[in-house]
């Protein structure tokens, strides 16, 4: 998608502040975090959310999963803990329509999920 921010992102024309790559998969710093620790991992293949899933490959789904938790190791929050987000849709406020998976961490989370 030539004008998605973060397919934008992706193909390296906007900056991030990336902390992992592969070919299918990246995971970059939020640039407003909602917590010390606030990672978000992207598919590279543009879909604009998790209602899009049906059509991305089993092998993409299990990456991204498998993402956040080796970006929650990196960051050293894998054994205090963290919160794996995403929004879908106006309801849940997504702002930005490209699937996007938030790790946050390195502090207490809030108890409430809404
Ligand atoms: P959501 O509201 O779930 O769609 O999350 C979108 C996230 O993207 C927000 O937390 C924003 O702070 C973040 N964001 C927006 N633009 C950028 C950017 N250029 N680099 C990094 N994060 C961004």
């Amino acid at each position: 998608m030539k004008d998605c921010l973060f397919c934008r992102i992706a193909r390296g024309e906007i900056p991030c502040d990336k902390v992992f790559e592969n070919e299918c998969l990246l995971a970059f710093r939020d640039i407003s975090p909602q917590a010390d620790k606030h990672v978000l991992i992207i598919p590279k293949h543009h879909m604009a959310s998790l209602n899009d899933l049906s059509e991305a490959p089993d092998a993409l789904l299990a990456g991204l999963l498998r993402a956040a938790q080796a970006v929650a190791r990196a960051e050293g929050i894998q054994d205090s803990g963290y919160r794996l987000v995403s929004n879908c849709g106006p309801d849940a406020r997504q702002s930005v329509s490209h699937l996007h998976f938030h790790v946050l961490g390195g502090r207490q989370l809030s108890e409430r999920m809404v």
